[in-house]
């Protein structure tokens, strides 16, 4: 059946993915956004849709009084050098914006939908890290606004819940890369292939021996959609690719497949990175039957295809 579904940060990279995704299936889309890391032109082809509206607003304010079903909040800057570009401003999104999307969503009877991150995990010393797993994030460092800030959503998530009623799902998604992201978004797939297209030098900062797992989009919107209609838990739920990468890995797929003549660099390490990070996707699997199809190889040329596009 239609609903009406209001998308906060619905310009963004994963916000437009879905934007798209939801529309497709038949439903009203209010898609809202202040543009701060997303663009116009990742919905502009949406725009002359009937059932789809885009509404310029901060979700730091409170929301406008729309009468909705589901409210799915993206809206947070993602990427660690937007993020930390003026992190009160990151602090106050993360914040704020959950507490915004609670209200509407207590008023009108909405679930509500947070996209928070495993970036709760922060430097991980559990491996893989599964959802009962609290993490080991520092408070006071140069990612702390975006850990932090997430790590207080998923909390007021489960207080509005107790305290109120609300209907809540909450996902962890590990790094998602695919077609729609910033070419100059900062995070380490778009920078590689970027860099790698341009014949620049590849940025690999530290020596490359840390992990990450890489999500292809498409997949990452199935346990979205999975985890939001469905009747038996309601989070917090790990979403990600199990398969785990090092970044010297990563840098020398992307070479071969663009056959790129780029040389590798090595730029200091930033502040509290992660050293590894692998879900743990028992959950999904169990309640959703979510795991993902597209394997990085794949994506990866999907990725390289849409960026070639667009630089
Ligand atoms: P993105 O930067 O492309 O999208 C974020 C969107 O939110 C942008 O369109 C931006 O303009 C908007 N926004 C930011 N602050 C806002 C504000 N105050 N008011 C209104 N809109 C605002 O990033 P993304 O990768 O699409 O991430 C979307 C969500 O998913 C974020 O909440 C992010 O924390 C979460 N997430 C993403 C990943 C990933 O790998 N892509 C991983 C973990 C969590
Ligand atoms: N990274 C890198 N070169 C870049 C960008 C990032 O080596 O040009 C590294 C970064 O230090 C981190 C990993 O790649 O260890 C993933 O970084 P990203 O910003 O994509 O996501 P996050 O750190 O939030 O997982």
């Amino acid at each position: 059946m239609s609903k009406r579904i209001l998308i906060t940060g619905g310009a963004g990279f994963l916000g437009s993915n879905l934007c798209e995704k939801l529309l497709n299936q038949g439903n009203k889309i209010f898609c809202l956004d202040n543009f701060y890391t997303g663009f116009k032109k990742n919905v502009a082809h949406l725009l002359d849709h009937g059932d789809f509206e885009l509404i310029e607003h901060d979700v730091i304010q409170p929301l406008p009084d729309i009468e909705v079903d589901q409210i799915y909040n993206l809206a947070c800057p993602a990427s660690p050098p937007h993020y930390q570009q003026d992190p009160l401003f990151t602090t106050n999104t993360a914040v704020f914006g959950v507490i915004n999307c609670l209200e509407l969503g207590k008023k009108c009877g909405a679930r509500v939908f947070q996209a928070s991150t495993s970036e709760v995990y922060g430097d991980p010393l559990v491996h893989p890290q599964p959802e009962s797993y609290w993490g080991s994030v520092n408070p006071i460092g140069i990612r702390s606004c975006y850990d932090e800030g997430k790590r207080v959503g998923e909390t007021y998530m489960f207080d509005y819940h107790r305290q109120h009623g609300v209907d809540i799902r909450v996902v962890r998604i590990f790094n998602t890369y695919g077609p729609r992201m910033n070419p100059e978004d900062g995070r380490v797939v778009s920078n590689f292939i970027v860099q790698a297209l341009k014949g620049e030098d590849i940025t690999i900062y530290g020596d490359g021996t840390q992990t990450r797992s890489f999500c292809y989009v498409d997949d990452l919107l199935e346990g979205f959609v999975r985890l939001m209609n469905q009747e038996e838990i309601i989070g917090p739920m790990n979403c990600g690719n199990p398969g785990e990468f090092t970044m010297l890995e990563l840098a020398e797929k992307v070479l071969a497949k663009v056959n790129s003549t780029s040389k590798l660099t090595f730029h200091p390490l930033p502040g509290d990175d992660p050293k590894q990070r692998k879900p743990d996707i028992s959950l999904a699997k169990k309640h959703i039957d979510w795991e993902p199809k597209v394997k990085l190889d794949d994506g990866l040329d999907k990725a390289i295809a849409y960026f070639k596009s667009v630089i």
